[in-house]
């Protein structure tokens, strides 16, 4: 059986690379961020962002044992990605929820995750790619997909393509969706 996982990066594989500058929109343990610093290599950057101290500590440590020093770590919301993006960004990561092992009331929200997912596409370089791993297991996970869906629906076919890809046997399962800017 394919892992939902696996096709995520498949996605991400198919449109960035070495040198390419990318983002976290999520860091917490920073394990999609050494995925992605890992990715773009020494020529590359990742702008990695996290409101929890902790996401910045845990992801230090694995960044530098693990990556190139090819990364930006961001103690602030990703509602304001504004201030710290370059003009674009080849792709973006968003794992939406809470940092695992830590405090789950710290889970992201609809009211700064609409306006960080509307900046990152505002920044998406022509052929770039967002991915949104959305959790409808819980209350606001729910919500979150539900908003990220009707907002999704709006955007025009003719500058991006957007997918969703879901368990449908399992809807309470995480799932993902995939922004490509034409
Ligand atoms: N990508 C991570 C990894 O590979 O370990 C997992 C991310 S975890 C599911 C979600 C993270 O989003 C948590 O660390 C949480 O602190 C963070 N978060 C919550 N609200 C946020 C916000 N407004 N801006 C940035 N990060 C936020």
């Amino acid at each position: 059986m394919v892992d939902l996982l696996d096709m995520h990066k498949m996605f991400l594989l198919a449109h960035i690379g070495p040198g390419d500058t990318v983002a976290d929109f999520t860091m917490g343990n920073g394990h999609d961020t050494q995925f992605l610093s890992q990715t773009v290599g020494k020529d590359g950057h990742v702008y990695a962002f996290d409101v929890q101290e902790q996401a910045l500590r845990n992801t230090r440590k694995l960044l530098e044992e693990t990556c190139p020093d090819n990364y930006t770590l961001i103690l602030d919301s990703h509602a304001n990605c504004d201030k710290y993006l370059p003009q674009t960004i080849k792709g973006g990561m968003f794992n939406l929820g809470w940092l695992p092992g830590a405090d789950k009331s710290l889970t992201t929200r609809r009211e700064s995750t609409l306006p960080a997912v509307q900046s990152a596409i505002a920044h998406l370089a022509p052929d770039g790619i967002l991915l949104i791993a959305v959790y409808p297991g819980h209350p606001e996970g729910t919500l979150e997909s539900q908003m990220l869906d009707d907002y999704f629906r709006t955007l025009s076919r003719f500058q991006m393509s957007i997918s969703r890809f879901q368990i449908i046997n399992s809807p309470q399962s995480p799932f993902f969706f995939a922004v490509e800017k034409k």
